[in-house]
């Protein structure tokens, strides 16, 4: 394969294709920030091009399911449905910050209160703090009633933030220790405020944020409890470089694959079988009953059995799973140019080298993996070729140097021939994810042309 970036020889045409749907993708980066909120817009988006919401009675061809708000599949079936599905799952969890069912803490001494906070899925803890914050999420009275809550990214909104200290006292307290213990899970707590109630000598700083979340939110103490809050990095995604030839923004694991396989799946010409499924819970395992242990993807393939009206067998059900082929969408690592040591660089991806082909994730001897076998590697492969897609192979790091996975094992045990194919980010899991905007458009064509096969 050449080893020359994607960036050479494009002509004009393809070069604004590239950056308006960069643009495009931007946008949704910067107003996205939760699975909620990514459920909420790619449902919309689905309703605009004719998909309908699944009903018991549904009988049709183009239908989405949504699953508590938090992962959604979409459907197309132009075909025999007993031929099976090509799938692409991607997650729509990000990592971040979840508040905890108690938050609120007042701090006596410093006269502050705080909101606590429990991590959610692999993060840096250190690069979370001195930063902008906002929350993001809902709040479920117990009539019902959801709120939802959304501050931190509006031009008059305040943020949040978890401060560190200051060089000068640092030598000891964070000096002495490695760098990702400098700060721990019991640290990772947002201020919040530090205004007293001037009528209330007792509580004072604690009866001001009530009574200001009673005023302005509608919420009581109690109503906490029964929320979904994210604390997420505040601020847009943004250009990134004098070129502007990446994004950097929060969030693009996995929603950079929710986002181009769904338009992927919407512009395709509609000629085969098609779900894409969005899924949540990745960052932790993939366990509930959103994520991809779940049952989630038996329950849309039946009802895709019952829109067709079809009378089916178990035996035809079975065929049906072990005759369709699944892309795990999800991002790979590019070289850092500051970290080249973790990668072998004969197996790793680079920026801007177009989407990454990954036969096998996991770590330490293949360990916990499914892995596409060279058959199927070598169909996609003749697909993306005869798209003039440019795609590239990469290993997520050195034998033994750490490793990863990706839901792909969890379609492999439905007997589904999964394989794993993303684009590459640099700083993952950071609240500032980098992406080449050549390998953004190369992950929507590869998905598209993978569906159209
Ligand atoms: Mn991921
Ligand atoms: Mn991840």
């Amino acid at each position: 394969m050449e080893n020359k970036s994607g960036w050479y020889g494009l002509d004009e045409n393809k070069i604004k294709a590239i950056s308006d749907f960069a643009e495009k993708y931007r946008k949704f980066l910067s107003e996205v920030k939760t699975e909620r909120e990514a459920v909420e817009f790619f449902e919309n988006n689905a309703k605009f091009y004719g998909f309908e919401e699944y009903v018991p009675s549904y009988k049709g061809k183009r239908f989405y399911i949504k699953k508590n708000n938090k992962a959604i599949a979409f459907v197309n079936i132009s075909g025999k449905v007993e031929e099976g599905f090509r799938i692409i799952a991607a997650h729509i969890d990000s990592p971040r910050l979840d508040l905890k069912p108690y938050p609120l803490v007042e701090d006596k001494d410093t006269e502050t209160i705080l909101f606590k906070t429990h991590y959610y899925g692999g993060i840096k803890k250190y690069q979370w703090v001195s930063r902008p914050l906002a929350l993001r999420g809902v709040v479920v009275k117990k009539d019902g009633t959801a709120i939802k809550i959304n501050i931190g990214d509006s031009e008059n909104d305040p943020v949040f933030t978890i401060p560190d200290l200051l060089p000068h006292l640092a030598r000891k307290v964070q000096g002495e220790k490695k760098l990702l213990e400098g700060f721990e899970g019991e640290d990772m707590q947002i201020i919040i405020s530090h205004m007293p109630d001037k009528n209330d000598e007792k509580n004072p700083l604690k009866t001001f944020i009530l009574n200001l979340l009673k005023e302005k939110y509608n919420i009581d103490e109690n109503d906490l409890y029964s929320s979904d809050i994210e604390v997420v990095p505040a601020g847009q995604a943004k250009d990134v470089g004098m070129d502007k030839s990446m994004i950097g923004g929060y969030g693009q694991d996995d929603r950079i694959c929710a986002f181009t396989s769904f338009f992927g799946m919407m512009d395709s010409n509609k000629k085969t079988n098609e779900i894409v499924i969005l899924l949540d819970r990745e960052e932790v395992g993939s366990d509930g009953n959103t994520g991809a242990q779940s049952n989630f993807i038996e329950y849309v393939v039946t009802k895709a059995l019952d829109a067709s009206g079809i009378n089916y067998t178990y035996s035809l059900y079975l065929d049906i799973l072990h005759r369709s082929k699944v892309i795990s969408a999800d991002v790979n690592a590019v070289v850092n140019p500051l970290f080249k040591g973790v990668h072998d660089m004969l197996n790793a991806a680079k920026a801007g080298h177009g989407v990454i082909v990954t036969k096998y994730t996991g770590s330490g001897g293949k360990y916990s993996t499914s892995e596409a076998r060279a058959e199927l590697v070598a169909e996609i492969i003749s697909v993306f070729d005869k798209h003039s897609i440019k795609y590239q192979f990469g290993l997520l790091g050195k034998v033994d140097e750490g490793g990863g996975g990706t839901v792909a094992k969890y379609f492999a045990k439905y007997g589904m021939e999964v394989i794993d194919i993303g684009p590459g980010l640099m700083s993952m899991h950071s609240p500032f994810e980098i992406v080449s905007k050549f390998d953004l458009y190369s992950a929507y064509e590869a998905y598209r042309a993978f569906l159209e096969g």
